[in-house]
């Protein structure tokens, strides 16, 4: 059969249940913890315990599988936890890159954890690829990227890095959160491991918490990944796993609506005199754009930019709208921004003056209207 489009699998991906005769359409919640025996005991491949399966998070691991067009997929209670559990996955002592424009949470766990962990670690700029060479190791076992980055839209090349890392027999992972798999399918260009919040797009309202791993053709890693889910048990309860397959059902219209709000959102913020800089991969004069437009349906729904007049200034622009809220995190049908230093703290590398905007699927001149009066003065 035809491979299907995305929008099919996203319906269809998380629609089937067990029985096959006059069955629901939408699969029910499932709640029980437990599972009968059947005469004669558990069979394999049997639920027995919630905490080891359960119907809705199958589905919803089936989904995202598909989705980013993976063999295997994990569903933990956060996109920390899936983040988690692939570097307790790596064998301990080894030596492990990490992009230095990641997601804030993901410095703070090599900070408190990597030496708990026996991980040695290095931050390093991604986008430069003789940088990358010179850094890897004997006995380095995982390049952690994102891109576009969080939060400042570096673009990494995805295919040049696996190549790289493949050589040295190291494995690469991609948080994939910010473009998702309707941008891009990182496991396609040659990384081993994809990674999600699904808090943010795949969720898209803003109210439901939940995390992805993604991975094809390492079973060996996979079963790891497996385990640390299973074992320590950070695992989306059924109301979740129901609610988050629901979202993803409508996830690639809503995508393509993210797509185009911010590429006309962009485009106002660009002319702005008060906005200095811009990073948003959509535009041509962004450093990553030819990268990104290769590697990537899209260039996603995140803009960050720096104002004029330091942190105080950016700090009163995002108080003075009256429709974008004031808010950290991303992905939901509202559009939301914040002063990102605010939220990252002292010791972050993010620019005292950069905003980062979420361009929600209001409509774009009702986005850019509010933008408009809260960068004027
Ligand atoms: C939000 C986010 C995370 C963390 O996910 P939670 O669901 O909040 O645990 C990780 N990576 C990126 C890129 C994010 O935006």
């Amino acid at each position: 059969m035809k491979k299907k489009k995305i929008e099919t699998i996203a319906i269809h991906g998380s629609m089937k249940t067990r029985s096959l005769e006059n069955d629901t359409i939408v699969p029910g919640i499932e709640v029980s913890t437990i599972y009968e025996h059947r005469n004669g005991g558990y069979q394999e491949g049997d639920d027995k315990y919630i905490r080891h399966s359960n119907p809705n998070r199958d589905q919803l691991e089936n989904v995202i599988m598909e989705l980013e067009e993976g063999d295997s997929c994990a569903v933990f209670s956060s996109g920390m936890a899936a983040i988690s559990s692939v570097f307790q996955a790596i064998e301990s002592g080894a030596h492990v890159l990490v992009a230095n424009d990641v997601y804030f949470g993901t410095r703070k766990l090599m900070w408190e954890f990597a030496e708990k962990w026996n991980l040695e670690v290095d931050f390093i700029d991604m986008t430069d690829l003789d940088l990358v060479g010179s850094s890897l190791k004997e006995n380095t076992k995982l390049l952690w990227l994102e891109t576009p980055s969080n939060p400042r839209l570096l673009i990494t090349d995805v295919k040049a890095i696996s190549k790289l890392a493949k050589k040295k027999g190291a494995l690469v992972a991609v948080d994939n959160t910010w473009p998702t798999p309707y941008n891009m399918r990182p496991l396609e260009l040659g990384a081993d491991v994809s990674v999600h919040s699904t808090t943010k797009y795949l969720g898209g309202h803003s109210d439901i918490l939940g995390g992805a791993v993604i991975t094809k053709n390492n079973e060996e890693l996979f079963e790891r990944i497996r385990l640390v889910q299973r074992v320590q048990g950070a695992v989306p309860s059924p109301r979740d796993s129901w609610l988050m397959s629901r979202s993803i059902r409508s996830f690639p219209y809503r995508m393509r609506a993210h797509n185009e709000n911010a590429r006309k959102v962009a485009d106002f913020l660009s002319k702005h005199p008060k906005v200095q800089t811009i990073y948003y991969p959509g535009l041509e004069s962004h450093p990553g754009h030819e990268i990104a437009k290769a590697q990537m349906t899209d260039f996603g729904g995140m803009i960050s930019f720096l104002v004029e007049g330091g942190a105080k200034e950016a700090i009163k622009i995002v108080s003075r709208s009256k429709m974008i809220k004031a808010a950290t995190s991303l992905g939901g049908i509202e559009s939301i921004w914040e002063h990102r230093k605010s939220s990252e703290g002292d010791e972050s590398p993010t620019p005292d003056n950069l905003i980062r905007l979420s361009v929600g699927l209001e409509h774009p001149d009702d986005i850019i209207e509010d933008l408009e009066q809260a960068l004027a003065d």
